[in-house]
């Protein structure tokens, strides 16, 4: 079967891209939280290599390459500034391998990845050019790598996000740009969450969305005012984290579930959230929402399981090879309606 185009794809139904990898492999054993340097691509290829392939059974159509946070300035950080290139291009190799032998027909798009710097700084166009230098040299290393389309996301910076859609516009790939608004609702150089969208449509997005930071509670409002306003297609990858009003994103979720013992940390981001984490029916029903306002580009960011992904495609209509693992509750020795059940058992239901 041929290849289609992320276009060809988005016209005719939903496209499926997990994120988050920086959460899930942390929690797998193989990054440590906080400092958030996804080395797995050199250190322990074969479980980035396994994550890929567990997003792409639960429905993932789209493989992106694990380079966030691999840039230039967070390789110093951590004094390891002459891994970054060989950093970039095992993890863009792995993404490959995993989307050209996919589980369906069709292969998958690989997708090479940059993101929000911390460095922009709107006032410093200095650091704006150290910026532009470092998306450059990570798209490069995409193309040379046979990425099929660039994702850039999670920028807070309005400014920074139209910088990185043109430096991704001059490779000529299809280019997916989302921002990633804190808080205040507003981004940080005080453009509005809508007027940001819209200029990327103008700069030639051809997805423009939102991901990251908010779970699907305080995403939903800003995507339906975008998905109104956008002609290009839109894309929405919240976090799984039920947010707020008051707290619109993770980095000051409290935790109101009777915790007995806090996170060491000012607050429960990043190492404590897992008791405001959504059920997979609440991520399942925002793709739901999302595509039944024509929403096509759906995902997870930070929070994403497998189990979730398989939740979003399934919401809209999919099928997944790992829709054959999906619950079966007929079957359970207590709450099942198998004929086999015993009746002593079945009935002691509501005080097990
Ligand atoms: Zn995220």
């Amino acid at each position: 079967m041929k290849k289609r185009s992320l276009k060809e794809r988005l016209d005719k139904g939903p496209v499926i891209c997990a994120e988050g990898f920086l959460f899930e492999i942390e929690k797998r054993g193989y990054m440590s939280s906080g400092e958030f340097v996804p080395m797995v691509s050199l250190e322990n290829p074969e479980a980035l290599l396994n994550l890929h392939r567990d997003f792409q059974h639960a429905g993932s159509d789209i493989v992106q390459a694990f380079t966030y946070n691999g840039h230039r300035e967070k390789m110093r950080v951590i004094g390891k500034e002459e891994l970054l290139e060989p950093l970039n291009r095992a993890a863009l190799q792995i993404a490959k391998d995993v989307a050209i032998s996919p589980m369906g027909k069709e292969e998958n798009l690989m997708a090479g990845n940059i993101s929000n710097s911390n460095i922009w700084n709107q006032n410093d166009k200095k650091s704006q050019l150290e910026v532009e230098k470092m998306f450059q040299e990570m798209v490069a290393w995409a193309v040379d790598e046979d990425a099929d389309i660039l994702i850039g996301e999670t920028f807070y910076y309005a400014e920074e996000a139209y910088k990185a859609l043109k430096v991704m516009k001059e490779s000529g790939l299809p280019s997916v740009i989302t921002i990633a608004p804190y808080g205040e609702n507003i981004m940080r150089d005080g453009i509005s969450i809508l007027d940001t969208c819209k200029e990327l449509e103008q700069i030639g997005g051809d997805v423009v969305g939102m991901n990251c930071h908010r779970g699907p509670n305080t995403m939903m409002p800003y995507l339906k005012e975008i998905r109104k306003k956008l002609k290009c297609h839109v894309a929405g990858l919240p976090i799984t984290y039920r947010t707020t009003d008051d707290h619109p994103t993770f980095f000051n979720l409290p935790d109101d579930n009777g915790c007995s013992c806090p996170s060491p940390h000012e607050t429960t981001f990043p190492t404590a959230l897992d008791p405001m984490q959504c059920s997979r029916y609440e991520i399942g029903e925002f793709a739901k929402q999302a595509y039944d306002l024509g929403i096509n580009y759906l995902g997870v960011c930070c929070g994403a399981t497998p189990m979730l992904i398989r939740e979003v495609a399934e919401a809209v209509g999919l099928k997944v090879p790992a829709s054959k693992y999906r619950e079966n509750m007929e079957n359970h020795y207590m709450f099942g309606k198998n004929k086999r059940i015993p009746k002593h058992i079945k009935d002691y239901r509501n005080k097990a």
